[in-house]
């Protein structure tokens, strides 16, 4: 079939992420994508600035990845996983063990982040059951301009202002919302900033089951990041007031703020965090809610000890193995410097539009840049300027922003960045020349 009948089929039948259809907008074939490089079908190359949304850790069509895929497929792609178990479910499990802070050691998985966030809600309740609080004991804490995904209570959960579901709010359990941490992770910790939280808490902690928040960088949100303090002081009340903590890692998991884990900037271990986006290193959908021992115990002594959830593909053999490579990929790399590289060439790469007037801040952390305009970006027109310019960036809200894989070159970086800024520029009119 040729590309402009798939095209139109696409743009007629297929939905893609909150679109409408007929799709307004463009939607871009790819053929194939290799290292830091997707093809469109048309031959054009880009270079990638997204990891296809913090996922694609090691780039594209990796060699190793490839392998250990091929390894599985010849064993099972799936088999279900009431009743049976696998080698890769429990080589990954290991793996996670390795790199998580000790407590945080009962694993379960998902098919997506959504779901990872359901069951991290889920174990919340059960947990307040467990140690004997009422019923009513079941709504959530979560900070304004946060993001947990798109079903219905990780979608509860979402910033009600920034969040795409407003429209369904009449239908959605009503969540207490807390303001953005109002320090930022460059600046001073202004203890102020957690007394939003300390009043919540002491005014409704009887109603509340756990606190759910994406620790040091909001992502799809807002893409901001906070000082750490904000979770040394949100442990301490969630001890005090016996709310379970959970730290939604899912986007910031396995490197991409710099650390590991986005927690190791504050030293804190919550009581549930969720993974997944990076887990695979991009190649297939798997998820992980993983808690506390604790949290675990007290489920396990209670009167109904069954955690209730169990997905059809839960620990799909393919994606675990997947995993399970990639989380040896990574260990095995010097992730940190590269990450560290990313970091400052991007700090100095952006800090050229800085003072554009279209800009209202610029600011990196770990591999992920930002560009936070006054207004929302035009996506429809800026889209296919990046395009035209060789990089695939996707902008969102306010927000132009890089991500890039980890083993994206230096050339290829600085290719990124300043092709991301020249179309910003002609976009929004500013007078920009890239230093040669
Ligand atoms: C993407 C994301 C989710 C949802 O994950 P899906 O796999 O898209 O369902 C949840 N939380 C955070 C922080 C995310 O970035």
């Amino acid at each position: 079939m040729d590309w402009n009948t798939l095209a139109e089929i696409d743009r007629r039948h297929i939905w893609h992420p909150y679109a409408t259809i007929p799709n307004r907008l463009p939607v871009y074939p790819v053929a194939r994508a290799q290292g830091c490089t997707l093809e469109l079908a048309d031959g054009r190359r880009l270079i990638d600035g997204m990891s296809s949304w913090w996922a694609a850790l090691h780039g594209y069509n990796h060699p190793r990845l490839n392998r250990a895929a091929a390894a599985q497929l010849e064993n099972m792609s799936h088999v279900m996983f009431g009743g049976l178990t696998h080698e890769p479910a429990v080589r990954l499990t290991q793996a996670l063990l390795d790199i998580l802070p000790a407590p945080l050691n009962r694993v379960f998985y998902t098919d997506s982040g959504s779901v990872a966030v359901e069951v991290a809600m889920k174990m919340a309740l059960q947990y307040q059951r467990a140690v004997g609080q009422p019923e009513s004991r079941c709504r959530f804490a979560a900070v304004r301009a946060g993001y947990h995904g798109d079903t219905w209570h990780a979608m509860s959960v979402c910033g009600p202002e920034t969040g795409i579901h407003s429209l369904f709010a009449a239908g959605l359990p009503l969540q207490y919302f807390l303001p953005q941490p109002a320090s930022p992770f460059h600046g001073e910790w202004q203890p102020e900033s957690i007394a939003p939280l300390a009043d919540l808490l002491a005014q409704k902690h009887h109603e509340i089951a756990g606190l759910i928040l994406e620790p040091i960088v909001q992502g799809a949100g807002g893409m901001y990041f906070y000082h750490p303090e904000y979770l040394r002081r949100a442990r301490e009340l969630c001890d005090h007031y016996g709310v379970a903590l959970i730290f939604d890692e899912i986007a910031t998991g396995f490197g991409r703020s710099g650390k590991m884990f986005a927690l190791e900037h504050a030293g804190v271990v919550p009581d549930i965090i969720t993974l997944g986006k990076g887990l695979t290193g991009g190649y297939l959908t798997l998820a992980a809610a993983v808690c506390h021992e604790r949290i675990a115990q007290a489920i396990d002594e209670s009167d109904h000890p069954w955690l209730m959830h169990g997905p059809t593909f839960m620990a799909n053999p393919l994606a675990c193995a997947v995993a399970a490579e990639s989380l040896a990929m990574l260990r095995e790399s010097p992730w940190q410097e590269r990450v560290a590289q990313i970091e400052s060439m991007m700090r100095d790469g952006l800090a050229a539009a800085a003072g554009w007037r279209c800009v209202r801040e610029v600011r990196v952390l770990g591999a992920i840049g930002v560009l936070e305009m006054h207004a929302p970006v035009p996506t429809a027109t800026l889209q296919p300027r990046l395009v035209d310019k060789g990089v695939w960036v996707r902008p969102f809200g306010n927000m132009v922003y890089l991500m890039p894989p980890f083993v994206i070159s230096a050339d290829e970086l600085q290719f990124l960045v300043r092709q991301t800024l020249a179309a910003v520029a002609e976009e929004y009119g500013e007078e920009w020349t890239p230093a040669a």
